[in-house]
């Protein structure tokens, strides 16, 4: 039998990683603020936890899927957090929250003698589910090596520093891709279809050609055409990423003319649409001022 481990934030992400876990055979403790949450996993083999504190009493080893930057130091470092635990050693981040906070929780975790790991993931929540992740992991070798077996079952692991933060530092880079891809997508889509052209042969053509992305290989496909947009990441979590994006860039001085316009993109997002419908919705914004809808002709 594996050992026991802690995972904290049964979201969109992290329930299908939990699962994942607890189908390899490790023996999962749980803690969410959504009793529902809790109580899926727990019906799948998962024991549960009253809060982060409880938690990291009963374990060494926890990994946590949190969406906001200032929710995530609130259950590391808060009121009945992680820190305040007696038998934690690990804790492992897979939420993305931008460098300074992984340096912040680094630094305050150690000097409790809590080793973190910055380790932001990437591939959606049919990664998630696939176990096919890219799993940023910035810490000490020795760690990842500790580490290996457990992460692997959510993904594929690369090493990409030494120092907390870079980790994050390369989710932004990451997103900033995605969110862009999926802002310039929707404008180009838009136009094609106001001229006459039907955005599935689009989309076959786009797609044979130069202009291929995760937005036309995906997102437009499975989402925008079939108007699901249920890729399950909401708006505001992208917002949230671009921000931290721009935060970084401008710190180290490098310029940010398209990300300062994707960001705006995202920006309208969610004051049109709503900072909790799928990020795919944002193709809306700009049907909406075109006047036209993407819908296949055939
Ligand atoms: P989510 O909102 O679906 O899940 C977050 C979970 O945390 C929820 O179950 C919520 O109840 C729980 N939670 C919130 N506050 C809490 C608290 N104080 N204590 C305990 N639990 C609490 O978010 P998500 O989409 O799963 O994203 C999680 C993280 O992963 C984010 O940082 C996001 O940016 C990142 N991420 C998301 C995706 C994606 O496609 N959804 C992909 C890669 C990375």
């Amino acid at each position: 039998m594996k050992n026991e481990i802690g995972f904290i934030g049964l979201g969109n992400m992290g329930k299908p990683m939990a699962t994942r876990l607890l189908e390899a055979g490790y023996q999962l403790i749980v803690f969410d603020n959504r009793e529902e949450a809790i109580s899926a996993l727990v019906d799948c083999g998962a024991k549960s936890a009253q809060s982060a504190e409880s938690l990291a009493s009963q374990t060494d080893t926890i990994l946590m899927s949190l969406p906001e930057p200032e929710v995530v130091k609130n259950v590391a470092l808060g009121e009945n957090g992680v820190i305040s635990g007696n038998k934690i050693k690990t804790l492992v981040d897979l939420s993305t929250t931008g460098p300074h906070v992984a340096q912040e929780l680094a630094m305050k975790l150690s000097e409790n003698g809590i080793n973190f790991v910055d380790s932001p993931v990437s591939g959606g929540v049919a990664g998630a589910k696939k176990g096919t992740l890219a799993v940023m992991v910035s810490c000490a070798k020795h760690q990842v090596s500790e580490l290996r077996e457990m992460l692997q079952i959510i993904g594929n692991i690369f090493h990409v520093g030494e120092q907390p933060g870079l980790g994050q530092t390369m989710k932004l880079a990451n997103n900033l891709l995605s969110a862009s891809a999926l802002a310039i997508t929707s404008e180009a889509i838009v136009m094609g279809v106001k001229a006459g052209l039907d955005p599935k042969i689009m989309l076959d053509v786009i797609n044979a050609g130069s202009g291929k992305n995760t937005a036309t290989q995906d997102k437009f496909p499975n989402a925008v055409l079939t108007r699901s947009f249920d890729r399950g990441f909401v708006n505001s979590l992208m917002y949230k990423d671009v921000e931290l994006y721009l935060a970084e860039a401008e710190a180290l001085k490098v310029p940010t003319d398209v990300a300062g316009a994707v960001h705006q993109l995202w920006q309208t997002a969610c004051l049109e649409i709503g900072p909790d419908a799928d990020f795919t919705t944002i193709v809306q914004c700009v049907e909406k001022r075109a006047g036209v809808e993407i819908r296949t002709k055939t």
